[in-house]
């Protein structure tokens, strides 16, 4: 059985196009959608990361601010920075880059921000809603997208067996949370590092979300014929001398299931559709919210 391979590019796109079209409705009445994204340290991979973001924001009309700080600076700088931000009226969306370096609490930056502008949805009101099932709001960006892409789909997920390997605050956690929210009805299980039988947990299941971040850890021969598989995961590895990113499940899965999304290409472009998303969102409630006074 050969896999209907998911473009997360082109799902993406799709959805920027939707965005586009709420953004010139603001610039008509306000001004436009304002990102800020501040990157402490020189982490290259969050560089490309930041930039693939500015990028989306120039495509879709979205202003966008980056601050870079220095690895030296405090804690305090940065808390003082997100003060600032979340006073500043021309600001919609506030994004701290991850990971940020030793010493810095991430989770601690997180509740600081407005949880208005908290546009990558970490903050723990917004993760909160969740679980009260009102998800109108900022929700976290990558399992909103797994959600967005598993609904590309059209296979009903009533009832379905789904498997999220990985329990992180900010993907796997939150994904199972929605995949078992009312009205998706999957039957969900969560396992993490000290799961036992990884390898039965994926056979029984009609869906597989892989965030682990582990290279290939999903064997191929462990997923059903005829699921669904999400690559969450971003791994590098080096292979007869070249660099390659790849998923957490190995390649010759999409030779059994009946929906795969590739690495790279799939999850992360529909991620950071979604950060678009939430940040359109932000600038839309706000200006309402600044007609209503
Ligand atoms: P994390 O390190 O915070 O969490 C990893 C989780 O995997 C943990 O809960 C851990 O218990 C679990 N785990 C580790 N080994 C396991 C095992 N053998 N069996 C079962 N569970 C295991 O990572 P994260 O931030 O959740 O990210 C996960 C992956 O997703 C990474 O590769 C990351 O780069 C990628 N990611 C991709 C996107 C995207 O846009 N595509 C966004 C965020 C994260």
């Amino acid at each position: 059985m050969a896999s209907n391979v998911i473009d997360g590019k082109a799902l993406g796109a799709e959805l920027e196009n939707s965005l586009k079209i709420r953004v010139s409705n603001i610039k008509k009445v306000h001004r436009p959608p304002h990102l800020v994204v501040i990157i402490v340290g020189d982490d290259p991979a969050s560089k490309v990361y930041v930039r693939n973001k500015e990028r989306a924001c120039k495509r879709i009309g979205i202003d966008s601010t980056r601050v870079d700080l220095p690895s030296t600076c405090s804690p305090e700088d940065l808390e003082n920075l997100i003060g600032e931000f979340n006073e500043d009226p021309g600001v919609d969306g506030i994004l701290v880059q991850s990971p940020l370096p030793t010493g810095f609490d991430e989770i601690g930056i997180t509740e600081l921000i407005d949880p208005r502008k908290d546009v990558d949805g970490f903050h723990p009101i917004n993760l909160g809603r969740i679980v009260t099932g009102r998800l109108g709001g900022l929700l976290p960006c990558t399992p909103s997208a797994v959600m967005k892409i598993l609904e590309s789909t059209g296979v009903e997920m009533k009832g379905k067996r789904a498997l999220v390997v990985g329990r992180s605050r900010i993907v796997g956690m939150p994904t199972a949370l929605l995949m078992a929210q009312k009205g998706i009805d999957a039957t969900v299980t969560v396992c993490h590092s000290k799961s036992e039988d990884l390898e039965g947990l994926c056979k029984s299941s009609d869906i597989i979300v892989a965030a682990a971040g582990k290279a290939g850890m999903i064997h191929h021969q462990w997923v059903p014929i005829g699921s669904i598989i999400i690559d969450v995961g971003i791994n590098r590895v080096e292979e007869d001398g070249r660099s390659r990113l790849v998923g957490d499940v190995e390649g010759a899965a999409s030779t059994r299931a009946s929906w795969i999304t590739p690495v790279p290409g799939g999850v992360g472009p529909m991620t950071i559709a979604m950060l678009m998303s939430n940040t359109v969102t932000a600038a839309e409630s706000i200006f309402n919210r600044s007609e209503d006074s």
